[in-house]
């Protein structure tokens, strides 16, 4: 699950880490107002958007007036927002956070990641903050300093002083981002989250001398995790989210939504990568990512297909089914359930394998429905571009 910047801020807040003072706003009046409890003469109107690459695309602007924090957050609430990271429709801004704009002498990296190999929490930072670390990592690979750490003792002072050095920090700035790196580790162990990305930490010029500071923060968690982290789920803005993904969840369905046009209905993660890769290997495109587990209804399946053909540019759905835990009869049930109730009339391409099998052609065949039925997984995705590439 992610949240928003300033959540993540106003969150790590409370671990001691310094961020600029700054507050959330729906409206223009709103964040006009804002600047008065923010204080300071100068602000930074910062759409709020589960995405990155705001800067470079328009969505922080820095202003001077209380005037023009208006005429920005007016701009930009409503709008959408285009950036490398949200696709070519872009992401709606509701709302934007209004902080101090800091004077900045030099721009850094930190991010904590869980490193698959190690597994455990890896802290990386770098001297080239402000540009995506992917990019530094392609072009400037030494630049990049990693430290792993234990989880059995925790991040230690000498590790954050280790990397500070590494990046070039010096003097009171180095005890500083122990401050800052000790905090951002503990929000992020005892909050579950997945990442916590600050890009940039910055050393801003305050009141004539130089401090660290987290201008930018990201942070991530793990679903698995959030039964027990209610001040997170509280956080979580559904309006981030694709609607159909989060009914999907609603419904015990992993889905994501893809830009192709033939919807796929399968059982199991992997079978459902699978199946994807069988329809571009034939020349056509998933309009979706969509797993609908193991021992799925029939009630499951007709909710499944709802929510594929909730996508306009769903032609053709291809239901794959391998049946272990699962039964080929209930999901022929449920797809003649959804075929009448939805009156569905886009082809339906129906692979069905294990449990119950001949049970499950049997209601298919007996429906006297159009199915069109594959033997194998080859079978169907050849089967169901067909059916796209002639209509
Ligand atoms: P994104 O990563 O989505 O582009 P950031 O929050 O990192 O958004 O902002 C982009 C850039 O804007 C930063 O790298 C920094 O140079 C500048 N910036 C962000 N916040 C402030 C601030 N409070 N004061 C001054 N400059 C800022
Ligand atoms: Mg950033």
């Amino acid at each position: 699950m992610n949240i928003h910047e300033y959540q993540a801020k106003e969150l790590l807040k409370t671990y001691g880490v310094p961020v600029p003072n700054g507050k959330v706003a729906f409206s223009d009046a709103e964040a006009a107002r804002a600047i008065e409890e923010i204080g300071g003469s100068k602000w930074v109107v910062k759409a709020q958007i589960h995405a990155g690459g705001r800067g470079k695309a328009g969505g922080v602007k820095v202003v001077g007036s209380r005037d023009d924090v208006r005429r920005v957050a007016d701009q930009m609430l409503g709008s959408h927002l285009v950036t490398h990271q949200t696709g070519p429709e872009g992401q709606h801004i509701q709302r934007v956070w209004v902080e101090q704009a800091s004077v900045i002498k030099k721009e850094y990296y930190l991010g904590f990641v869980i490193d698959r190999a190690s597994q455990r929490v890896t802290l990386i930072a770098s001297s080239e903050g402000g540009v995506e670390i992917e990019e530094v990592a392609k072009a400037n690979p030494e630049k990049i300093v990693k430290e792993i750490v234990d989880p059995a003792i925790g991040l230690l002072p000498f590790q954050c002083r280790k990397v500070a050095v590494a990046i070039g920090l010096k003097g009171k700035l180095i005890q500083q981002s122990v401050k800052l790196m000790q905090g951002v580790y503990k929000c992020m162990v005892e909050r579950d989250a997945l990442q916590a990305e600050i890009n940039p930490m910055a050393v801003v010029e305050l009141h004539g001398e130089e401090h660290l500071m987290a201008l930018d923060a990201k942070m991530n968690f793990d679903d698995n995790g959030l039964y027990r982290q209610k001040a997170v789920v509280d956080l979580r803005d559904l309006a981030e989210e694709d609607p159909k993904e989060v009914e999907a969840s609603g419904h015990g369905l992993s889905y994501i939504a893809l830009d192709g046009n033939i919807g796929c209905i399968v059982n199991g993660a992997g079978l459902a990568m699978a199946t994807m890769d069988a329809i571009i290997l034939h020349g056509g495109r998933p309009a979706n990512f969509l797993d609908v587990g193991g021992g799925a209804s029939p009630e499951k399946v007709t909710n499944a297909c709802r929510i594929v053909l909730e996508d306009p540019n769903v032609k053709t759905i291809l239901v794959n089914i391998f049946a272990g835990i699962n039964r080929c009869d209930w999901i022929a049930q449920g797809l003649i359930q959804a075929c009448t109730t939805l009156n569905i009339q886009a082809p339906l391409v129906v692979r069905l394998a294990g449990t119950n099998v001949e049970e499950g052609r049997k209601i298919l065949q007996e429906s006297r429905l159009r199915f069109i039925t594959a033997d194998n997984l080859d079978d169907a995705a050849a089967k169901a571009v067909a059916t796209v590439k002639g209509s």
